[in-house]
């Protein structure tokens, strides 16, 4: 559909240091955008609703938030944040609330449930159904999309703490404080930077560290291939950076699943395996596509 005939939209992505508000019908036809930092939930809901009372014309709301949020449709906590150790947050109302004040129906998920819906219906996955996007930054994160919608059970997946199979040699303890050696405990920003001694972008990349970086998450991307079965995952997130990481991922990948699910859409490498094109407007673009889905769900889920 031309952007023009794609429906108004208020967007918010609330991160945990700043909020995105957007209003946007698509990427290509972006009406405003406002950044705010986050604080304390009342003053940050107040910002945000300061910015949307601004706003004429949106007829749906999309939150994309950081996790772990309550998304089952059947419970009073519908819309709000879950347990997190982000102080004052546990347990805030944010989707009801913005929903109750506007009277619009109001998406609400992940903000890399958000960022994968983005990446399907305009970025590097686009018009595919069943796809996956994968955020390694400060911690490691994965949308997986089946039938042009996330898979989720009682809450949203947490993939990026599954344990992988071990790089043969590498005993490192990990940076996970849950489960030390999980995804994110090996191939997180922080996790590279607490076994290199300094950030991750100083570390070369003929750097022995990088190996057991790829590996992890070479094994992610094999859960997913085995669960979900995306036809496609992107990767983003600022680990990701120049892509020196994806042709060892790749070759890791095949190693991996030694011959299972030989579909060329998985083994043909290059296209299997590929950088996010939407960048940091991937998460406030996934606000956008949530508020779509709860407006029009239809024509707003890839099929
Ligand atoms: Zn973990």
């Amino acid at each position: 559909m031309a952007p023009e005939h794609e429906p108004l939209i208020a967007g918010v992505e609330l991160g945990g240091t700043k909020c995105v508000c957007i209003l946007a019908r698509g990427p290509s036809a972006i009406e405003d955008e406002v950044r705010l930092p986050t604080t304390k939930p009342d003053e940050t809901l107040a910002a945000i609703e300061a910015v949307l009372d601004g706003w004429s014309g949106f007829v749906g709301i999309g939150i994309a938030s950081f996790g772990p949020v309550s998304i089952d449709a059947h419970s009073p906590d519908w819309g709000h944040i879950a347990v997190t150790t982000k102080p004052g947050w546990s347990g805030a109302d944010v989707a009801g609330r913005l929903g109750k004040r506007y009277g619009l129906p109001v998406g609400f998920h992940t903000d890399v449930v958000g960022a994968a819906l983005a990446e399907a219906r305009w970025g590097a996955a686009r018009g595919l159904a069943d796809m996956a996007y994968v955020t390694v930054g400060t911690g490691v994160g994965a949308g997986l999309i089946a039938g042009g919608r996330p898979v989720d059970g009682l809450t949203h997946g947490e993939y990026g703490h599954l344990r992988p199979v071990r790089l043969a040699g590498d005993d490192w303890i990990g940076a996970c404080p849950f489960h030390g050696a999980c995804v994110e405990g090996l191939a997180a920003g922080p996790a590279i930077a607490a076994r290199a001694g300094r950030p991750g972008d100083e570390v070369p990349h003929d750097d022995p560290i990088w190996d057991g970086v790829a590996h992890a998450l070479a094994q992610l991307a094999h859960a997913l291939v085995l669960t979900g079965v995306p036809r496609r995952i992107v990767w983003g997130g600022g680990v990701m950076g120049d892509g020196h990481l994806l042709p060892r991922m790749r070759t890791l990948l095949r190693a991996s699943l030694g011959g299972y699910l030989p579909f060329p859409e998985i083994v043909d490498g290059e296209t299997f395996l590929v950088p996010a094109a939407l960048g940091a407007r991937a998460g406030p673009l996934g606000a956008i596509v949530l508020g779509g889905q709860a407006l029009l769900p239809a024509s707003f889920t890839p099929r």
